[in-house]
């Protein structure tokens, strides 16, 4: 049996698991399951009711029906013994366990982790760094869900990443496929003078809350949850399926909820005029997720996102099937709206509602990070803070907890190790997803475009307002360019008789205060995009009234 990539040690322990795995089979089923293993009852009874309307569902439903993903485990251990990526189905099963195959882009698996609230500890980035070392690429990409991705993982190597992950408490299960997502909230929580609430703790009762739900496996579609607490970090809450704001009520705080945010498909998060008590968070997010796997569609993987059973039963349709789940009706009040946050908020140096300490927002090369530089980031927040590290939405990390006479000392050690934290009003809102360096959709090469056109606009033009500029590419929209100011989609170009990487350029996004969906302009290549921008660029600041941001302009 061949076992690339494994150690002595490991195939030892591999051949003992799979001569058990078969013996163990029928045992390893949950009591009362069926043939193959039976999936869990709402799962289960969502697809019933689709059949018995004689509905057909799609061959990821089928799959899941078949034997659900979170038992297949022994699958993914048995192909990586054999050195084997998985076909598509598989891989779409492989999801559930924080694996993707990335093929034809890269001949490898991409991991994708789970860290709620994006916070995480000095001790979890070395073992994230070593990780990268052994067993990936050795580097990490920070991602638009303030989180971390491994690639360039050879097949032998696959679930090794996932058990070692596993030992350092971030278990990469349900982060991709028909799952809830990393939970996203403000970095700054618990430091932040400016926040109204904490989120950590609700964000770790949810972020468990889900992880222990077997039935909230059972989506039809993958689903994205965000809190913000208030506070200076833009969080982009209203990008997701739910979004929560804190805010204030005559009762006292509450979040305000809103639903079905997918920028991808050009829409914000919708009002509902419900706010949420703390304490309620993780029942009502139940109640909504629960409903959401009864009625979403499972026939067309097109329109099985929670918009489209708002846009069918309408958003009081929906919140009255949620008060019939939760079995009490929601509360619904004014809520005032917190300040917005600063932009560009995660980056440079910041006081923390602790007296004399201060955190530091360091930017990253659109989110790429090596091995050495993690491990130089974990002795950092080590030596100068707590030893916590902060991801934001923005592809960049924050060190907390320094004291105010230290931070020219970390700012050095941050310098020392080739990252910044006062990046230039274009770099510091420079977002990119993966791009077809290792993703098969992407049409252009995002990372790179992004870097060489920072590189090129920085010495061309002083911004005296910052911007955000997003490069995604493909609809899919990670790197969410409908929200940016200028945001850009990759795209094939002709170009005589060739087709060559480009981008639809849109501008006027925005989030928060500025929210607004951008409008496309014009395609461009790669080699105009700089010119393209700059021109952008200097029409708005010759043209804008004082403190008008694109969106407005
Ligand atoms: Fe891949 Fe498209 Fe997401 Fe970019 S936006 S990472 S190209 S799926």
């Amino acid at each position: 049996m061949p076992q690339d990539g494994f150690s002595a040690e490991q195939q030892e322990y591999l051949k003992g698991f799979m001569a058990g795995v078969e013996a163990r089979r029928g045992a390893l089923r949950p009591a009362g399951a069926g043939e193959g293993g039976a999936p869990p009852d709402a799962l289960r009874a969502a697809q019933d009711r689709v059949l018995a309307a004689g509905g057909k569902l799609v061959p990821q439903e089928q799959a899941k029906r078949e034997r659900h993903p979170l038992d297949r485990w022994d699958e993914l251990v048995s192909r990586a013994a054999e050195g084997r990526f998985p076909k598509p189905i598989d891989d779409f099963i492989g999801r559930y366990h924080g694996l993707f195959y990335v093929g034809p882009a890269q001949d490898a698996f991409m991991c994708r982790l789970r860290i709620p609230g994006g916070i995480l500890s000095a001790w979890q980035l070395r073992g994230i760094a070593a990780i990268a070392e052994d067993c990936a690429g050795g580097y990490a990409d920070v991602t638009t869900r303030a989180n971390l991705q491994f690639r360039e993982i050879p097949a032998g190597m696959g679930p090794e990443v996932v058990m070692r992950l596993g030992d350092l408490g971030l278990l990469p299960r349900g982060t991709g496929a028909d799952n809830i997502r990393n939970i996203t909230a403000s970095p700054t929580a618990g430091i932040d003078p400016a926040e109204l609430i904490d989120t950590r703790p609700i964000v770790r009762a949810l972020h468990h809350h889900i992880l222990n739900t077997r039935d909230l496996f059972g989506l039809p579609r993958k689903f994205n949850i965000s809190l913000s607490g208030g506070g200076m970090v833009e969080v982009l809450q209203e990008t997701n399926d739910i979004s929560l704001t804190a805010g204030h009520t005559a009762d006292g705080l509450r979040f305000a909820l809103t639903l079905g945010g997918i920028t991808g498909h050009r829409d914000f998060a919708r009002e509902t005029g419900v706010v949420v008590a703390p304490a309620d968070v993780v029942p009502v997010c139940d109640a909504i997720l629960r409903v959401f796997i009864a009625e979403g569609c499972r026939t067309d993987r097109a329109k099985a996102r929670l918009k489209y059973v708002l846009d069918r039963m309408g958003v009081d349709g929906f919140l009255a099937a949620v008060e019939q789940r939760l079995g009490r009706p929601l509360e619904r009040a004014a809520w005032t709206a917190p300040p917005p946050p600063a932009k560009h908020g995660h980056v440079g140096v910041h006081a923390q509602a602790q007296p004399g300490l201060r955190w530091i927002g360091v930017t990253t090369p659109v989110g790429r990070l090596t091995a050495a530089r993690l491990r130089g980031l974990a002795e950092i927040a080590e030596r100068f803070g707590s030893g916590t590290l902060r991801l934001t939405v923005w592809q960049n990390l924050l060190v907390s907890d320094i004291p105010a006479a230290r931070v020219a000392e970390a700012q050095a050690a941050i310098a020392a190790l080739g990252l910044g934290w006062a990046a230039s009003a274009i770099r510091g809102g420079l977002v990119a997803c993966t791009g077809n360096a290792g993703c098969k959709f992407a049409a252009s090469n995002t990372k790179r475009h992004a870097a060489e056109l920072a590189d090129w606009l920085e010495p061309r033009i002083t911004l005296d307002a910052p911007i955000n500029i997003h490069l995604t590419g493909c609809h899919h929209s990670c790197a969410q360019h409908y929200v940016a100011d200028i945001g850009l989609l990759g795209a094939k170009v002709e170009q005589g008789e060739d087709m060559v990487e480009g981008y639809d350029l849109h501008v006027g996004g925005g989030a928060g205060p500025e929210q607004k969906i951008g409008r496309l302009v014009r395609r461009v290549t790669a080699e105009e995009l700089g010119p393209a921008v700059l021109a952008l660029l200097q029409a708005w600041q010759r043209g804008r009234d004082a403190g008008e941001s694109f969106s407005k302009w």
